[in-house]
């Protein structure tokens, strides 16, 4: 199935009343149990609240309680639409360009893509990679700050980027790149018994005594960036090159303190890579952060 266009996004959501319809659908549903009468149960619209009513006993759902949405006197159809925007994108979406294509202030712009922001990182979750028989490649990189392209520049924040080969990518913002902190990442994140491909940096050396398969690659000594026994960061220093080159050209700085979640918007996308058009519907339908 292809993604949807923004032609048939307004089609499908043509108002806050279709949105908030699509919402109860797709967190609940007809037939969806009553949770006070217990019965499977059809369920009525009701003019006077935002909500829904149980055919047998008249209880009520709101669809918008324990969502994002919940709190927002933003409509429902605008916060759909960015949500659009964001699963869509390849680069991401600044706070500008959500004023832009919103109609509402900056403030309320920047909020709105702060909480999506964190809702795909909720939702993508932090499932750990690897285990036996997996690869997983790990790197770091210097990202945001003022410095153009530089490393260990002003305000840069580090990223430990682990990616699964053929699989998720899972990254973290650490404080230092010492051997015992990477080490507490991995440990933490890459299941045993993977094979942890990583480069000649010295902060990888502990990996391999905690019970992975440690390869290096000397990416210095090589013109191609595989090593003779199929040792690689590529896919890891792609992740990279998107996620910088994005957030170069979407956003004029980031600071270290929202770098984590601009990066948590680019491993979900990326999570999602082979099946784009289910991210609408998964964000609307869980709320992890939330309890739902
Ligand atoms: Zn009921």
């Amino acid at each position: 199935m292809k993604q949807t266009n923004v032609r048939q996004f307004f089609a499908q959501f043509p108002t806050d009343e279709a949105c908030l319809a699509h919402l109860f659908n797709v967190r609940f549903g007809q037939g969806h149990t009553c949770p006070k009468c217990e019965r499977a149960a059809k369920w009525y619209r009701i003019k006077a609240e935002l909500a829904f009513s149980c055919q047998w006993c008249g209880h009520h759902i709101h669809p918008m309680v324990g969502s994002i949405f919940e709190k927002s006197r933003t409509p429902l159809q605008l916060w759909f639409y960015a949500i659009f925007l964001f699963t869509t994108s390849r680069h991401g979406v600044s706070g500008k360009e959500l004023q832009r294509q919103l109609g509402v202030t900056y403030k309320t712009a920047w909020r709105m893509a702060a909480m999506i922001r964190e809702h795909m990182a909720a939702v993508d979750g932090e499932s750990p990679l690897g285990g036996e028989g997996q690869v997983v490649e790990i790197d770091e990189a210097y990202v945001g700050g003022e410095t153009p392209n530089g490393y260990g520049g002003r305000n840069k924040t580090i990223v430990l980027g682990m990616v699964e080969r053929g699989g998720d990518a899972l990254v973290k913002v650490v404080p230092n790149m010492k051997g015992e902190t990477v080490k507490k990442i991995v440990k933490e994140n890459i299941v045993p018994g993977a094979e942890v491909h990583a480069d000649m940096h010295v902060s990888f050396d502990q990996i391999g005594r905690e019970g992975y398969d440690l390869r290096r690659i000397n990416k210095k000594a090589l013109d191609a960036y595989v090593g003779p026994n199929g040792e690689t960061v590529n896919s890891v220093e792609n992740f990279w090159r998107h996620l910088k080159c994005s957030i170069k050209g979407t956003h004029i700085s980031v600071s270290p303190k929202h770098l984590e979640r601009y990066a948590k918007e680019f491993e979900y996308r990326f999570n999602r890579r082979m099946r784009p058009e289910t991210m609408l519907d998964e964000l609307l339908s869980r709320f992890p952060e939330l309890g739902a």
